[in-house]
């Protein structure tokens, strides 16, 4: 990252499905431009003949900005970078040749033509990956929708059955949160939501699943994990949401704190009894004061 500012906030899937989506749009017209100043023989923009144009252009000061983000950080984007820098250089190079010259080769063309055909198919298809992920996810906590959470925690609870290994879930449900909406205003709320969820889903295992149940609720599916592990496991989360300080504008930051409820998905209980047992665990978490864990046990009910 160029300068010493602070990393931005984390991004969304939809974030991405946005600027990549901008970012062929941008380079169409780009290559427009470049066609135009080529052909009619009109001096080239800074843009397109400086060294460093891939990072004028929006999709190029957006990577830079945002290429640690843990969305952002994999080699399908690396890979989307380089093609990036590539065509600009190239580009520029070229650009100020026309410029110069009488004529371009053909061939040196159609080297620029493939290295923009590249870049776009790269983004096409990150688009794509991007696109179909999103259209499962909530847009503002990243978390999964509850769309295809019941059929998949059965095919969990099946896995868990066949495997003899246990499978919890877990409900997790933010404390006091109508207070932080009517304290602090809705969006100081989302932001709540946003970085609760951004807590839960880096501390999870690949395999784990997060759910977002209802408004402030959120389910927890743990595979091959004993009750035992997953109480540890759902305490240090609990603790890293009570520490946290959720920035509200301002230079303000706020705490919060959740419960959360854990039940087996597996032998005797079904997956409606499983989610059943885990609310009526978080309810006891909320009885007994908030801020904790419980694990369900046949005297909850
Ligand atoms: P408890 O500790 O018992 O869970 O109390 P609570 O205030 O968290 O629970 P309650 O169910 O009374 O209030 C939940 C609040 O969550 C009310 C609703 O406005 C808010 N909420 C639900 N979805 C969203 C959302 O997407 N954004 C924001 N900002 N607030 C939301
Ligand atoms: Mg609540
Ligand atoms: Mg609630």
């Amino acid at each position: 990252m160029r300068g010493g500012k602070e990393p931005p906030e984390p991004l969304t899937q939809e974030d991405i499905v946005r600027q990549l989506d901008a970012a062929i749009l941008e380079h169409l017209d780009w290559m427009l431009r470049w066609n135009r100043s080529a052909v009619c023989k009109v001096q080239p923009a800074g843009d397109i003949t400086s060294e460093h144009a891939h990072f004028l252009c929006g999709f190029g000061n957006w990577y830079d900005l945002h290429q640690h983000d843990p969305l952002v950080a994999q080699p399908a984007f690396e890979a989307l970078a380089l093609a990036h820098r590539d065509l600009h250089r190239n580009a520029a190079w070229l650009a100020a040749r026309a410029w110069k010259d009488a004529k371009i080769p053909v061939e040196e063309y159609d080297v620029l033509v493939e290295k923009v055909t590249r870049f776009t198919d790269l983004a096409r298809k990150l688009l794509k990956a991007f696109q179909k992920v999103a259209s499962d996810l909530d847009p503002l906590t990243g978390a999964h929708t509850r769309q295809t959470m019941t059929k998949e925690l059965m095919r969990e609870r099946e896995r868990s059955l066949r495997s003899g290994k246990p499978c919890m879930v877990a409900m997790g449900d933010l404390d006091h949160f109508k207070k932080v909406n009517d304290t602090y205003g809705h969006q100081a709320g989302d932001m709540v939501l946003r970085l609760v969820a951004a807590a839960f889903l880096e501390a999870l295992r690949p395999y784990d699943r997060l759910y977002r149940y209802g408004g402030e609720e959120f389910l927890f599916c743990l595979p091959d994990v004993s009750a035992e592990a997953a109480k540890q496991a759902l305490e240090r989360l609990r603790r890293r949401i009570e520490e946290m300080q959720v920035p509200i504008g301002g230079g303000r930051t706020i705490h919060v704190t959740c419960s959360f409820g854990i039940a087996a998905l597996s032998g005797d209980s079904s997956v409606k009894t499983a989610t059943q047992r885990a609310d009526a665990a978080l309810y006891a978490a909320k009885e007994a004061g908030r801020n904790r864990v419980i694990a369900w046990t046949p005297d909850i009910g």
